[in-house]
């Protein structure tokens, strides 16, 4: 059952093949056999989820059914769920327990879907490898050696485990297309705005954006076409009509014209990632796309430009953990000073505090103009050749990264660790919609291809990738993993 898509199962259930209750125990029972190993999860919901199968077979039988009843589902941990703890990996919440659900959990969840439970990640989406979680790190099913990529990472490696055929994802540099590709499933980060933030933990405000991660284009459509839509709670979703994204997924693509960026093929790039990714982009093209080499120097400045926005986005939103209002609050404070002090420093990782005191110095008097201000207008200028490239073709195309999954030893300072997010960044930092796919194997670990279409395209995005998935079988291979099931 597990080899099933979000779409196989959604006919199976009308078929009446099975029932909501059969997918949940089975699901359930295989994060029980491999999660121990893979570390996925932080939080795991049985008994919810039985009672949501439940009620989702009850409202099937009534023939109140809609396309995502009695569908599983797993929430990346910064998303709030109303009852179940909520800890974007930090011992700061280790024992928050939210009053209310995120917009995008309530959607999925009015559509009758069923949540297994609460992902893994890096604390609070700072990070590329899954390494810095309070809950310790995930491992990536491929090979237990190496990261699966973040901060989405419990996400990726549960849906390369088929622990569960979809989970949530948030994307602010790359932390849903990062680990897609490193874990060889199907990962789309939308326009910015296009799903509401309401309910997320935020990292960086300006560039935050939930997305789905699936095995399969198609069931990220379908995902998408009840998470997207304008959303009153967040002042900044877009107001832009959603769409219905499975619609056009059988359209071929002749005609399409797609740029490819020499700046996303530096001399550096290994030949294992360049080599699988170059034929995906040949197979497009024996499918109809017109490949159009274009330049984007731009591309040069994305890392330092994201790194000085995120840290003073980032510090300013953490600045309400305080130990009064939320989370961890430290034994026997002297006063409000040392209340402050020691809640924060017992409840923050490492890798936090460093971005907070990054982001203190970008935003302090003698920084502000020089680096907070120049990057905002490097960022615009990014922004602007972005848009302006997306004139003259209809998608930007490379690899999502550049390397295949790194050993847990490796890439340890954060300056390396950043440059792994190189390729993604762009697209975060213009608001543009971009997905990651399966595109091949190096020595045993995945290979992920990207592309970036203009504001609110995911639907040709969705499209592109599904036509790819019609010609390969790259999205159906799974992991070998370690205890039987
Ligand atoms: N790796 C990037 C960072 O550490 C991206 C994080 C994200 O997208 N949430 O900031």
């Amino acid at each position: 059952m597990h080899q099933l898509t979000l779409t196989q199962l959604q006919q199976g259930l009308a078929n009446g093949d099975f029932t909501a209750t059969d997918i949940a125990e089975h699901y359930l029972s295989r994060i029980e056999a491999h999660d121990p190993q893979l570390n996925s999860f932080i939080t795991i919901t049985a008994d919810q989820a039985l009672a949501q199968a439940k009620a989702a077979d009850e409202a099937r039988a009534k023939g109140e059914a809609g396309p995502l009843n009695g569908l599983p589902i797993a929430h990346k941990d910064m998303f709030c769920t109303q009852g179940v703890k909520t800890t974007s990996a930090s011992r700061m919440l280790d024992n928050f327990v939210p009053p209310y659900s995120a917009t995008a959990v309530e959607r999925l969840q009015q559509a009758g879907m069923v949540m297994l439970g609460k992902t893994n990640m890096d604390e609070f989406a700072m990070g590329s490898s899954n390494t810095t979680s309070f809950y310790g790190a995930v491992k990536n099913p491929w090979q237990p050696d190496c990261v699966p990529g973040g901060s989405s990472g419990g996400s990726a490696a549960a849906v390369a485990a088929r622990l569960t055929p979809a989970a949530t994802g948030s994307d602010t540099g790359g932390s849903i297309r990062q680990p897609a590709a490193l874990t060889g499933i199907t990962g789309l980060k939308p326009t910015y705005g296009r799903i509401s933030r309401w309910g997320m933990i935020a990292l960086a405000s300006s560039m935050d954006q939930a997305g789905p991660m699936a095995t399969t284009a198609e069931d990220c459509a379908l995902l998408l076409n009840a998470l997207a839509g304008h959303d009153n709670k967040d002042s900044t979703s877009a107001t832009q009509a959603a769409e219905d994204y499975t619609q056009g997924l059988q359209q071929p693509i002749s005609g399409l014209r797609i740029g490819v960026p020499e700046e996303f093929f530096p001399e550096t790039l290994s030949s294992g990632v360049a080599n699988p990714v170059r034929a995906a982009l040949s197979l497009l093209e024996e499918q109809g796309a017109v490949l159009v080499p274009i330049s984007l120097p731009c591309l040069a400045w994305v890392v330092p430009t994201y790194t000085a926005l995120v840290a003073a986005e980032a510090c300013s939103n953490l600045s309400r953990f305080d130990g009064v209002r939320f989370g961890h609050q430290c034994d026997n404070p002297k006063d409000i000073e040392d209340l402050f002090t020691r809640s924060r420093s017992e409840g923050f990782g490492a890798n936090v505090k460093e971005r907070i005191l990054l982001g203190n110095s970008m935003l302090s008097v003698e920084n502000y103009q020089r680096y907070y201000v120049k990057a905002q207008q490097v960022r615009r200028l990014i922004s602007q050749a972005l848009t302006e490239a997306l004139q003259e073709v209809d998608l930007i195309a490379g690899p999502t990264t550049p390397d295949v999954a790194f050993g847990f030893d490796d890439k340890q300072d954060p300056v390396s660790m950043n440059l792994s997010d190189t390729f993604t960044i762009g697209a975060n930092l213009a608001g543009l919609p971009a997905i990651s796919f399966p595109v091949g194997f190096e020595q045993g670990l995945p290979v992920g291809a990207q592309l970036i279409g203009g504001a609110f395209k995911e639907a040709q995005l969705l499209q592109v990738v599904h036509q790819y998935q019609q010609a390969t079988q790259w999205h159906q291979e799974t992991p070998k993993l370690g205890a039987a099931q």
